[in-house]
Parts: C-alpha cells; sequence; structure tokens
C-alpha cells in the first residue's frame, strides 16, 4: 500500500471566507479531516461524503487530545494509504504546532504538505480596524506568546506560568513597535506589568480582541495600566489576541466588522430554513453581513424517480409555445430530462422563456446557455401573471415543468387569456432528517435572533418539525422572535398558522430579504 500525505492546512482565523483556495481544495480530496475548534465548523461542509471527520479540539487547560496522540493519529491515518487533511486554526506554523506534527511525519517517512493560513495574529486585529504596522504609527510588529511550554510541551496549559520567570521580557518589550501576543489572556497581568517594568509606558493603547473574525468578536481597549481591570469586568476569555501599541488607536476611526450601525447584521443569529442546497447562498451572505447564520433545513429538492411525464414533455418541445420556470430548482430536472432524450438546448428554439425570478433566469443562462424572454419586475407568482408579455394566448400552448406540489394560480391565470397550459412535476419537496430537539432548545432559549422564511413550504415543515401547533410554551417562544419572509405569499402562510411577520422582503429574492432585514435592524433596533 502506498502511504498517503498529510496536509498541514491552516483554516484561518475563525471566518470561514478566510481558508485559502488551496485550503478548501484540499479539504474537498482529504479521506480524514483532522480539526480542532478553532476552524469554523461550516468548512467541514467542504468535506467529499464519506469523509471521516476527527474532533481534537483543545482549548486553554482542556485537552480532548494529547498532542502526541494527534501526531499519531495522522501519521497512522497517512499509513494507511489515506489523505489526511489536518486543518488548523489560523496559519499552521505560527504557534499551531504545525512544526512538530511536521517533524513527526519527517520522522515516520510520511510526505506532508504545508499549506499556510491566515493567522490569527494580524486577522483579528484587522477584523477589530486595528492595522498591525501603520506609516504614522508603526513600521515594525512581532507575535508573541503569552507563555512558554510547560514540561509536557503542552503550549497553552497552566502549568505554563512556571516559566514565565525565564522569558527575557526585555527583550520581548522592545520586540517590535506593535506586539501581539497569542494565548495571553491568562498571563494578561503578567504581560502587562512586564512591560512597563521594561520601558513600555503605561499609557501604550492595548486591545483584547476575542473570536476575532467570527460573529460572537468582542473587543476591549484600554492602556498597559488599566486593561487587566477592564478584561476581568468585561468577562474576556480564550481564544483572544493582545494587541499592545499606538496602532490600538486606529480603531476609533477604522472600526468596521463589529460596527453596528453600518453593519446592523453583526452578530446576529439568523435561522435558515432553506433546503440545504440553497442554504449557502443566504447563509453566504448573511456571514458577509457579521451575522452568524443557523442552517436548519425544512425542505429537501428531491427528483422524481423514472418521471415519464416530464420525458414526454421534452420531446415533444416543439409544439409548445411558452417554457415557464417558476424556481430555480426546475433547471436542473429539465436539463437532466433534455439529455436522457439525447437533446440539448437547441430543442428550445421554437419557444419563449419565462423565468419567475433574477436567481432562475441565472441558472437557466448557466446550466443551459439560455436568456430569458421575460423575468417579471418582482419574484412571485402574481406578479409574473400580471406583467406577462402577450395578453391574449388564445390557443397558444404552455409548459411548466415545476414542484410536484404547488399553487394554481399561474395555470388558472394563464388558461383564463386562453393557453393550454401542461403543468409537468418535475421535482418534489420533502421534510429532511434533522435535529428538531436541537432547534426547539434553541427558540425556547431565545438563543436566535431572525427566523427567515423563503417559500410556503419551508412554513409549513418548519411548524411540523417543531411540533408548533400542539406546544403552547414553543409558540410563546416563537413569538417573540421577528420573523422574516420573502414575499406576500410566505408571509400570508405565516399568519395562517397566527404568526406574524415583522419583516416582509419587498424583492422577492435573498438579497432583498437581507436587505430587509437589515432595514428592520436600522429602524428598529439601533
Ligand atoms: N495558529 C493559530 C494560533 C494558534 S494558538 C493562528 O495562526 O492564528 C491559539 C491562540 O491563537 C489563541 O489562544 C488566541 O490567542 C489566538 N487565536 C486563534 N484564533 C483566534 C481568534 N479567532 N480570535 C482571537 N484570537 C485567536
Amino acid at each position: 500500500m502506498t502511504t498517503g500525505t498529510v496536509f498541514l492546512v491552516g483554516a484561518g482565523p475563525g471566518d470561514p471566507g478566510l481558508i485559502t483556495v488551496k485550503g478548501r481544495d484540499i479539504l474537498g480530496a482529504a479521506d480524514v479531516i483532522v480539526y480542532d475548534r478553532l476552524a469554523h465548523p461550516s468548512l467541514l461542509q467542504y468535506a467529499k461524503p464519506g469523509a471521516e471527520l476527527v474532533f481534537v479540539g483543545k482549548s486553554s487547560a482542556h485537552h480532548a487530545m494529547l498532542q502526541p496522540d494527534i501526531n499519531q493519529v495522522l501519521v497512522r491515518k497517512a499509513q494507511s494509504g489515506k489523505m489526511v487533511a489536518r486543518l488548523k486554526g489560523g496559519d499552521p506554523f505560527v504557534f499551531g504546532r504545525g512544526g512538530e506534527e511536521a517533524e513527526y511525519c519527517k520522522e515516520n517517512n510520511v510526505p506532508f504538505v504545508v499549506v499556510p493560513g491566515v493567522t490569527s495574529a494580524i486577522a483579528a486585529p484587522a477584523y477589530a480596524g486595528i492595522p498591525v504596522t501603520h506609516r504614522d504609527a508603526a513600521s515594525s510588529f512581532a507575535v508573541i506568546t503569552g507563555h512558554e511550554r510547560d514540561d509536557r510541551g503542552e503550549a497553552g496549559s497552566r502549568e505554563a506560568g512556571a516559566a514565565e520567570g525565564r522569558r527575557n521580557w526585555a527583550h520581548i518589550a522592545q520586540a517590535g513597535d506593535t506586539l501581539i501576543f497569542l494565548m495571553g489572556v491568562e498571563a494578561l497581568s503578567e504581560i502587562t506589568t512586564r512591560l512597563q517594568q521594561n520601558g513600555r509606558p503605561p499609557t501604550t493603547p492595548v486591545a483584547l480582541v476575542q473570536w476575532g473574525t467570527w460573529p460572537a468578536q468582542k473587543v476591549v481597549t484600554g492602556t498597559l495600566a488599566t486593561i487587566v481591570g477592564i478584561a476581568s469586568a468585561s468577562g474576556i476569555t480564550p481564544p483572544a489576541v493582545c494587541v499592545v501599541g499606538d496602532v490600538v488607536n486606529l480603531r476609533i476611526r477604522l472600526q468596521w466588522w463589529d460596527d453596528r450601525t453600518s453593519r446592523p447584521l453583526f452578530g446576529k443569529r439568523i435561522l435558515v430554513t432553506r433546503a440545504r442546497e440553497q442554504a449557502s447562498g443566504l447563509a453566504d451572505t448573511l456571514r458577509l453581513e457579521g451575522a452568524d447564520p443557523v442552517v436548519f433545513p425544512t425542505i429537501q429538492i428531491k427528483p422524481i424517480a423514472d418521471n415519464a411525464m416530464l420525458s414526454t414533455a421534452v420531446s415533444n418541445l416543439r409544439t409548445y409555445n411558452w417554457l415557464v420556470f417558476t424556481s430555480v430548482n426546475a433547471v436542473e430536472p429539465f436539463s437532466k430530462a433534455l439529455a436522457e432524450n439525447k437533446l440539448d438546448a437547441r430543442a428550445l428554439a421554437g419557444c419563449k422563456i419565462a423565468a419567475i425570478g433574477p436567481a432562475t433566469a441565472d441558472m437557466l443562462q448557466r446550466r443551459l446557455g439560455i436568456v430569458a424572454d421575460f423575468v417579471p419586475s418582482n419574484a412571485v407568482a402574481e406578479c409574473l401573471v400580471k406583467e406577462w408579455p402577450q395578453q391574449d394566448l388564445t390557443g397558444c400552448r404552455v409548459l411548466l415543468p415545476r414542484a410536484a406540489q404547488a399553487r394554481d394560480l399561474i395555470p388558472q391565470e394563464l388558461g383564463r387569456i386562453g393557453a393550454i397550459v401542461d403543468v409537468v412535476p418535475a421535482y418534489q419537496t420533502v421534510r429532511p432528517e434533522t435535529d428538531d430537539a436541537e432547534l426547539r432548545a434553541l427558540l425556547l432559549a431565545g438563543k436566535l435572533n431572525i427566523l427567515t422564511f423563503t417559500a410556503s413550504s419551508t412554513v409549513h415543515n418548519f411548524v411540523d418539525a417543531i411540533n408548533l401547533s400542539e406546544d403552547v410554551e414553543l409558540q410563546l417562544a416563537v413569538t417573540n422572535i421577528p420573523l422574516a419572509a420573502i414575499g406576500p405569499v410566505t408571509a400570508s402562510t405565516l399568519r395562517d398558522y397566527g404568526l406574524s411577520p415583522s419583516i416582509v422582503a419587498t424583492t422577492h429574492t435573498i438579497p432583498g430579504l437581507v436587505e430587509a432585514i437589515k432595514e428592520f435592524y436600522r429602524t428598529n433596533r439601533p
């Protein structure tokens, strides 16, 4: 058997968008992913189906797995021929013990590859609006560990303090204009005292950035003289980066990620109920805004096996005048049916094409190279029939491939102006297996700030999943959470269940929904 390779991959500091392209590609190809708590859990979505996920999480003073055991896991898995990705917070060679893991691979003749990452030493200050260098404030920076290794060689453990006395603080205090301490929270008092003893003025600005780049980011600032009191009063715990130097003052002007005025969604936990296949678009948009999306898919898009109706319709395309797509979900099964009938986009030459909204039009273009002839100004069935470009469809044949269960508005209204409409089921939506108990717990504990609904089916299945109609306590909890609907139809489905949406998007698209939620926070919750 050939030995596999160990890839030491930097996950970046938290924000999942900060992984490198190379790192993401390796996650997608690995047989085994070994990860810890500083890597964002959503990065595991890149794992290929069936990949083995091994959590070796550590936090200061609590080790799920000791370093020698982690080394062994990496080497053993590789020796059994597996491709192993060791996903490490930040950069693998910045206090990540990646050097030791690489050495252990080398000793055991296991090939390794290092994929550097965005280190929290620079990124956490950056997300706090603190550039580590600045023309007017600092021309150098040093990255320093808050405490030395102890006898067991476990960086981050409590015994580490014993080694403090042996450190050369005179050297550390002058190591750069900006000093950045990692793993420094527990030793903060030691650090600030020694720096002052070694020539740094007590008025030197200091910032602590906890969970930097995450939606939970928390920043406190003070000076070498005051920061210890401020940190304990505000309950700063690891992981946090401590930044010492004049650059800290720039935060007053450069604060951005955690600035609630310009980023009203920062830190908000927002429930995403769409299908997993589609959730990532909304979740990613929310993450860019600094929100913390909680993905709980209430629907799953399933193909219809042996779809004879769609197949027949596709082979008779030349008999249709219009083809109407009311969801992105219909495009894929339609394209597949074309291919199965040995046809391609040319079979659509005689048809005009309508798409319900920009996302569907975009999918048609990408998947089939087709430009829709008609997209209504707002992505809702009412608007599609109202703005339909021909008001007399006498004798026209319209093909409508769509969900197995859907409203009759379009066939009815187009039929009323003369069209012969063939409704063909192209896919079905079902309720996926989900951890309903976990969602109930989050709702009851008031841990969610907004619940989003992007279709009536997400409302029905949400209510079903948590058994809302039967549970008064849960009803009360849900009533206290603002609900956001993508449009009037979804909003009215919410009302059917006695739930009243606080937010109804005026543009019925994902960006429109996110904009509406931002607007809600701008006006309602300063
Ligand atoms: N290799 C990592 C550092 C690992 S040591 C890197 O390059 O970022 C662990 C320490 O890193 C923590 O104790 C904390 O000081 C710092 N750290 C890691 N992620 C952080 C984050 N998101 N915010 C603040 N500090 C972080």
